[in-house]
């Protein structure tokens, strides 16, 4: 049991308001534990907050405050505390923000009053009507999940009469808040699928490892339909056995609903779940239940990382090299290098599954930090897709049109076998520039420093930098000329008009992020198109990511140059791994599968890597120039990014940065910039980033702290650390 404080006692307690360090207070009636999770009143306020450590002292005791109360939940592990306060260091992040996503339970302080939710009941409606249908839709769409009366009726868009209609005819059933409701139990022992030599020796391996209940991070190296899944779940397996909690992160809510699927059937009953789109309801239950190890697994996304697991003994991280692990809001953290580290502090051991590591990881196992396990075949009768290029300079094409007839010809062929084919372009919305014809004005974002990027399908012009959003415009906006805009280049939506043109008896979905109000429209359709539902699959980025569509033998990749224009260090490995991912999506069942990637450079190092399959040699090679140029992960960074409504103010603060560098140089350490940022306006804010730069054993953390304490931040300017950026 953790120390426990008598009442009266002086408690130091840690809020989630931003302030420097913990404020004491005193024990409240009963006592308290270290790490209960309490309300104290802060000024005329009440706030959340944990009981940190004993109370500091130090000033006039007569005026110590008492804590309010404490919460009905399991208090705060002390291993969960060093994992806070760590990653804080780590990321440069003030404890109070760090906390705060380790407190993120809806309603954690609400009184512990009993609230009716609700769920799918055992009666057929007798009188259909589509309100009703609506409420149904969506307690089928989450699969048994509750909801409050205002969570159903706003989701299904009904009044809540209409709840109580069915509530009435016993179609919905009403009951207790299930807050205290445990999981049902997972069973490890159920007969699992046979694994074959390859896969049952990695098992055993993992296995082994989650023996020790201690600290150890394995990757899981294999090709897209090798079985990484079966092993992981096996690994799993092996973490319930020992009784303790395991989680599993992946980096798309959208592939959930199909994996979710899989464990089930596997263990025998649903994991809890813990992402945006899981009810309130749901997610208060599941944050308690984790909390008192009644919920043995949860599948999440990174968020799911500041869980309070009981004994957390595993976790899974899901297509590790994924970029969206990166958290690029409010507190900057890479999920991935977050589960080592809290997994080192609790002694879990890490599964870091792909089929391809990001060089990070690469490099790690290659050091001997990570042990590595290698599936190089994929499972079954399915074999590795062949990848060709189609070389774009001998291809002819007009103008506006970008599906070669090399494509053409091989998405007949796929068509008349009554076969899916894949059409890949990473770009959202109908064109990526509207152009005036008369004056060549290109229509740029108000507050952003970005183009407007034409949605035909919402029928509105889209900022993917802020999401502002504004109709089609009939003039141009700076030279009023009537009926010369013009869409640039192609987006998906683009693309799916011209296959509808060139394959009009084909049946085309369009899969992008912003075609689907929610994520369970997304899901639906994903399952749909994988039962046959559609012939020729468009789609963005969205489509790369480990969904599993059987008939599916032809991927052609539009624009396979896209990634490797810019100056970002990392363009070369993101578009090998993106390229491999989307060509993984072929041939996963029995048929063979064919990539076909579009290319104006088809004699690229990259895209000679992507194509011959040679993946140590690229790894190699792309390490050899990452050494060279002393970047990750063979050298240390962090950005620095200045914001502010006034241009001049965030470059004069970054020049006066660039000049006083003497602690980063006594560090070793050395800055570039300032530079616009690689998005130079957000939302009316302009943004200057510097990049500091070290070798690998300098403890950049501390010199960065001391380098930016040296000036002061006006007010208006946002300065924001970025360690370990993504782009660089
Ligand atoms: P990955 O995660 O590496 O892409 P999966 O685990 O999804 O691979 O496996 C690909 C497909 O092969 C899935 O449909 C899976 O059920 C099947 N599969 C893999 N291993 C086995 C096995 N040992 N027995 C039966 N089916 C398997
Ligand atoms: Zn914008």
């Amino acid at each position: 049991m953790p120390p426990f404080f008598d009442q009266g006692e002086l408690v130091a307690v840690l809020t989630t308001q931003p302030l420097d360090g913990t404020l004491d207070y005193r024990a409240p009636e009963g006592g308290c534990h270290m790490g209960a999770f309490v309300e104290v009143p802060l000024g005329p306020r009440k706030v959340l907050g944990v009981v940190w450590g004993p109370g500091e002292g130090g000033f006039d005791l007569k005026k110590a405050r008492s804590i309010i109360r404490v919460l009905d939940v399991a208090p705060m592990r002390e291993e969960m505390q060093s994992f806070l306060i760590r990653a804080a260091q780590y990321t440069l992040t003030p404890l109070p923000a760090m906390l705060r996503l380790a407190t993120r339970a809806p309603g954690l302080s609400d009184p512990p009053s009993m609230r009716k939710v609700y769920r799918l009941g055992q009666r057929e409606p007798d009188r259909e009507t589509a309100a009703r249908r609506k409420v149904l839709e969506v307690l089928e769409a989450y699969g048994g999940l509750a909801f409050t009366l205002k969570e159903l009726s706003e989701e299904a868009g009904v009044s809540s009469s209409v709840v109580k209609g069915l509530v009435a005819q016993g179609v919905v059933a009403e009951e207790d808040s299930p807050r205290d409701l445990p999981f049902a139990r997972l069973d490890p022992d159920r007969p699992g699928k046979e694994l074959t030599e390859e896969q049952g020796a990695a098992v055993a391996r993992l296995a082994e490892a989650i023996g020790q209940d201690s600290y150890g991070t394995t990757l899981l190296r294999g090709v897209t339909g090798s079985g990484k899944t079966e092993v992981y779940l096996e690994a799993v397996a092996a973490c319930l056995r020992r009784g303790r909690q395991a989680l599993v992160l992946l980096p798309e809510i959208a592939l959930t609903a199909e994996f979710l699927t899989r464990l089930q059937a596997r263990f025998g009953a649903r994991p809890a779940e813990w992402h945006s789109g899981v009810t309130m309801t749901e997610r208060r239950r599941t944050w308690k239940m984790v909390g008192q190890g009644e919920a043995q697994v949860v599948v999440g996304a990174r968020s799911a990382l500041f869980l309070p697991f009981q004994d957390l003994g595993l976790i899974v991280v899901d297509e590790e090299h994924d970029t969206s692990y990166k958290q690029e809001d409010g507190v900057l953290y890479n999920a991935r290098d977050m589960a080592v580290l809290r997994a080192s502090i609790c002694g879990a051991q890490v599964v870091l599954a792909s089929a391809t590591p990001s060089l990070e990881s690469w490099s790690n196992a290659e050091a001997g930090k990570y042990a590595r396990l290698d599936l190089p075949t994929r499972f079954g009768a399915a074999v590795l897709p062949e990848l060709r290029a189609i070389d774009m300079r001998a291809e002819s094409l007009p103008s506006n049109r970008w599906i070669s007839p090399s494509l053409q010809r091989a998405v007949t062929d796929r068509l008349e076998k009554g076969e899916q084919a894949l059409l890949f372009l990473n770009r959202r919305g109908y064109a990526p520039v509207t152009l005036c014809r008369a004056c060549g004005h290109q229509i740029g974002c108000a507050h952003c420093d970005a183009r407007m990027v034409e949605h035909r399908f919402l029928k509105r012009l889209m900022c993917h930098q802020c999401g502002e959003t504004a109709p089609m415009p009939e003039t141009c906006p700076s030279c009023d000329a009537e009926g010369r805009l013009a869409a640039v280049g192609p987006g998906v939506e683009r693309l799916a008009e011209e296959a509808a043109e060139l394959f009009p008896e084909a049946r085309i979905a369009t899969l992008s992020s912003d075609m689907f109000g929610t994520a369970r429209a997304l899901k639906e359709q994903i399952v749909q198109i994988a039962g046959g539902g559609a012939d020729i699959i468009i789609g963005t980025q969205l489509v790369a990511k480990g969904h599993n569509f059987p008939l599916l033998t032809l991927v052609g990749v539009i624009d396979a140059d896209l990634g490797l224009q810019g100056s970002d260090l990392r363009g070369a490995e993101r578009t090998f791994q993106l390229m491999r991912q989307v060509a993984g999506r072929a041939g996963r069942a029995e048929k063979a599968g064919v990539a076909m990637l579009q290319s104006f450079q088809p004699e690229h190092p990259v895209i000679r890597a992507i194509l011959s399959g040679d993946e140590e040699g690229f790894w190699r090679a792309e390490a050899e120039e990452r050494r060279h140029a002393g970047v990750p992960p063979y050298g240390r960074m962090a950005g620095i990014i200045l914001s502010s409504p006034d241009m001049q103010q965030v470059f004069d603060l970054g020049n006066e940065l660039a000049r006083r560098d003497a602690p980063l140089r006594q560090a070793g350490a050395q800055v570039f910039g300032p530079a616009p940022a690689p998005i130079a306006r957000i939302r009316g804010r302009h943004r200057v980033r510097l990049l500091v730069k070290a070798p690998k054993g300098v403890a950049l953390q501390g010199a960065v702290v001391a380098w930016i304490g040296q000036v002061r931040v006006p007010t208006q300017v946002r300065l924001t650390v970025d360690i370990d950026p993504q782009s660089f």
